[in-house]
């Protein structure tokens, strides 16, 4: 007998029928003689919808009374099943974050998970009973309400799956698994059947939103088998394993796109040292995540600086480096919102030399421009014009074959 947490994302309980069907699933598992433990999504876009709201009457929107809104989406997911389940002759009861005992730190809508004490999850499962707990939220050491970041559902299900030591965490979604590419943007892309830790977290990183990069990170360490499949088809999805058991040494497995960032320039910077560390202080003091960098070569001493940092913290960025000009004495601070990230991932690639070349030569045959460039052991990335980002991965995926 093993014990299965099953994490049902937004699409997957978006409505009456669709919570049914969930029902008769985790009813399925259990009959087979499994324990279960479940975690929900809010229904549909409903986290999105109770955003807006907020938005309607509050410009300020204080981040506590947010994550206490946004609570209430899991809340309903989790009490409807729990009625599926019982018309389903199931067992089951629902659990807030907080009584299914995930303790975070104080970062309202952000924040990071604690400790895990699953105490009356482990009753339940003991006294027969199916827990449904509700993703994506947990309580503060300061004992307030407080959510995990968008996505944190996937978050909740890795932490319980490795507090109860869980056989397996499946993640069930609206497509089958992991594929080579966002499906909804490269209509060829293939479902992968294995993939390593180490390249999902690279594609969490670079956009492929189907895990949330933290829910891959904590799997990882805590080494809980993780398999994304759908609860639309219930077939056999994607397994996250360990890099020697991912049988595919494929030299590129995937391509990602992000288009979440936005591009900083400071032009005619003094090349002198200590002038990237000021910069990037101030930005870390306001809190801004700085992702790419690039310096360019010194011309009659004097260099640009570029650098990406989320969307939403643009103009943040923008007026810190702006705070700097008499200190640092650069000529001018230009951006740009309309930048994307394309990604190829691989753990092949390490033992593979000219993926480089062959991600440049598509995109030059393309007419795309590289506008920055980084790369890992197992990924390259090219930001590019936002409008010409997807023909980029319709490349890339056909030059490196993909392709189902
Ligand atoms: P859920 O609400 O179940 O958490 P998400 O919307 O967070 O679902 O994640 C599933 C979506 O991720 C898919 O609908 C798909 O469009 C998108 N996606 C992006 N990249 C990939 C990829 N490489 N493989 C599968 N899905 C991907
Ligand atoms: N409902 C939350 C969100 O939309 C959490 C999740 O779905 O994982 O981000
Ligand atoms: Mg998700």
């Amino acid at each position: 007998m093993a014990l299965i947490v099953q994490k049902f994302g937004g699409t997957s309980v978006s409505d009456a029928e669709r919570i049914r069907a969930v029902a008769d699933h985790v009813a399925r598992t259990r009959r087979q003689g499994n324990d279960v433990v479940a975690v929900v999504s809010a229904m549909g876009n409903s986290t999105d919808d109770l955003l807006r709201l907020a938005g309607e009457v509050s410009s300020t929107a204080p981040p506590r009374e947010i994550d206490m809104l946004l609570t209430a989406g899991e809340r309903i997911s989790m009490s409807l099943l729990c009625m599926a389940l019982a018309d389903v002759g199931i067992q089951a009861a629902s659990f807030t974050g907080s009584q299914a005992g995930i303790i975070t730190d104080t970062a309202h809508t952000r924040a990071k998970i604690l400790d895990v004490r699953p105490d009356r999850l482990r009753a339940a499962i003991d006294a027969g009973i199916v827990p449904v707990v509700a993703g994506f939220q947990g309580v503060s050491t300061e004992k307030d309400i407080t959510t995990l970041g968008r996505g944190g559902s996937d978050v909740t299900a890795v932490a319980l799956a490795a507090a109860l030591g869980a056989d397996v965490c499946e993640i069930y979604t609206d497509v089958t698994g992991v594929f080579s590419a966002d499906p909804r943007v490269v209509p060829s892309a293939r479902r992968l059947s294995r993939i390593s830790f180490e390249e999902m977290l690279e594609m969490a990183a670079t956009g492929g939103r189907v895990l949330m990069l933290r829910s891959v990170e904590f799997a990882r360490n805590h080494h809980v088998p993780l398999h994304v499949r759908s609860s639309f088809t219930w077939e056999p999805g994607t397994w996250v394993v360990e890099e020697e058991d991912s049988m595919e040494h494929a030299i590129v497995s995937a391509v990602t796109h992000d288009t979440s960032e936005a591009k900083v320039t400071v032009l005619g910077v003094p090349d002198q040292p200590g002038i990237a560390a000021k910069l990037f202080r101030a930005l870390a003091d306001r809190s801004v995540n700085v992702d790419m960098i690039v310096q360019n070569t010194s011309e009659h001493g004097t260099t640009d600086i570029s650098f990406t940092v989320p969307r939403v913290d643009l103009a943040t960025a923008v007026e810190v480096a702006e705070s700097l000009r008499d200190d640092m004495k650069f000529t001018e601070v230009t951006s740009d919102a309309s930048i994307a990230r394309v990604s190829v991932i691989g753990a092949g690639m390490k033992s593979h030399p000219g993926v480089t070349a062959t991600v440049f030569e598509t995109l030059a045959n393309e007419g795309i421009n590289i506008e920055m460039i980084s790369t890992s052991s197992i990924r390259i990335s090219c930001v590019v014009d936002e409008s010409q980002v997807e023909d980029a991965m319709r490349a890339l995926h056909e030059a490196f074959e993909l392709g189902g």
